[in-house]
């Protein structure tokens, strides 16, 4: 019998209590990505509704959205681009500012890597206040992108991430909460 997926995944996944300070519990997607059968019954889930779907482009968030998306992309027979941290992407970047707990951080993506009018799904592992994902967003609308979806394997929903995307007009998938 084929086990559910959300059971499957929450199996999968490992929380370390307290990482990577007192008081958060972290959802360690490392054992989902060993587990063989529950990374491909979690890629088959995230990508099926995009079957038969034109999708020009996969935009993964450093650094576990890059393994998510690029097995996406695989499969979708999409290309990938890098949403990074700033400093690490070489050729001439757009880049936006978010908050997070304390302090503000950055993020960039090349500039051509998106062209305007193209179709891209967001990808990350998580989503927690949004605020990772509303400043991806923010970037591939400045390059122009239509953003078909943001994917994430798991929603931390009492924090308000998807609600926060939902209300920029994004369609929201996760697979567990
Ligand atoms: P946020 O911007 O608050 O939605 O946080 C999402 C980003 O932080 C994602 O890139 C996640 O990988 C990471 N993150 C936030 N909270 C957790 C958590 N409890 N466990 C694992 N990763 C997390």
């Amino acid at each position: 019998m084929t086990r559910a997926l959300e059971e499957v995944l929450r199996d999968a996944i490992r929380t370390i209590p307290d990482y990577p300070k007192p008081g958060v519990l972290f959802r360690d997607i490392t054992t989902l990505l060993g587990n063989a059968q529950a990374f491909r019954r979690a890629m088959d889930e995230l990508v099926a509704p995009y079957a038969d779907s034109h999708i020009d482009k996969i935009a993964g968030i450093e650094a576990r959205g890059f393994i998510l998306g690029g097995a996406m992309a695989h499969q979708l027979y999409a290309g990938f681009v890098p949403i990074r941290k700033k400093g690490k992407l070489p050729h001439e970047t757009v880049r936006v500012a978010y908050s997070l707990e304390y302090g503000l951080d950055e993020m960039e993506m090349h500039v051509d890597a998106v062209s305007p009018g193209e179709k891209v799904i967001l990808v990350d592992d998580l989503i927690a206040t949004g605020g990772t994902a509303e400043a991806a967003c923010r970037l591939l609308k400045q390059l122009g992108a239509d953003i078909v979806a943001a994917c994430f394997v798991i929603d931390l929903p009492d924090l308000g991430g998807r609600a926060k995307l939902e209300a920029m007009g994004i369609d929201v998938r996760t697979l567990i909460a």
